[in-house]
């Protein structure tokens, strides 16, 4: 199995370090934490809502999508469409945190959008 951090090196070559790509991994790490579980800050997740359901307050979709996220970074699948496979823009996990989809494959609904996938 490829560390995310490998993963990471291998998808952007030259833009990341050792030490920036381990960097980068724990901080994604840590934003998908915080939106996963009952205690999860979850009024920082839903500031704009859903685009594809127009819902406001979808703690559990967020948990879920961010818990989905956690799963394929930690396996080392987190730079690749889980769809098509092809490496995902990397300014991508800018606007989508959770995002796991190229803005190829995810619903057209919900690219662009803070939260869904
Ligand atoms: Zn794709």
């Amino acid at each position: 199995m490829v560390s995310p951090k490998d993963a990471l090196l291998v998808a952007y070559p030259g833009r990341f370090t050792l030490v920036t790509a381990t960097s980068w991994v724990q901080v994604r790490r840590d934003l998908l934490a915080a939106r996963i579980g009952p205690g999860a800050d979850w009024p920082l997740a839903v500031s704009s809502g859903c685009a594809a359901t127009g819902v406001r307050l979808h703690g559990a979709a967020v948990s879920r999508d961010a818990t989905h996220a956690l799963r394929r970074l930690d396996a080392g699948l987190g730079t690749a469409c889980e769809q098509c496979g092809a490496t995902l823009v990397f300014e991508r996990f800018d606007g989508v945190p959770a995002a796991v989809r190229c803005t190829g494959c995810a619903p057209r609904s919900a690219v662009g959008t803070r939260w869904c996938r």
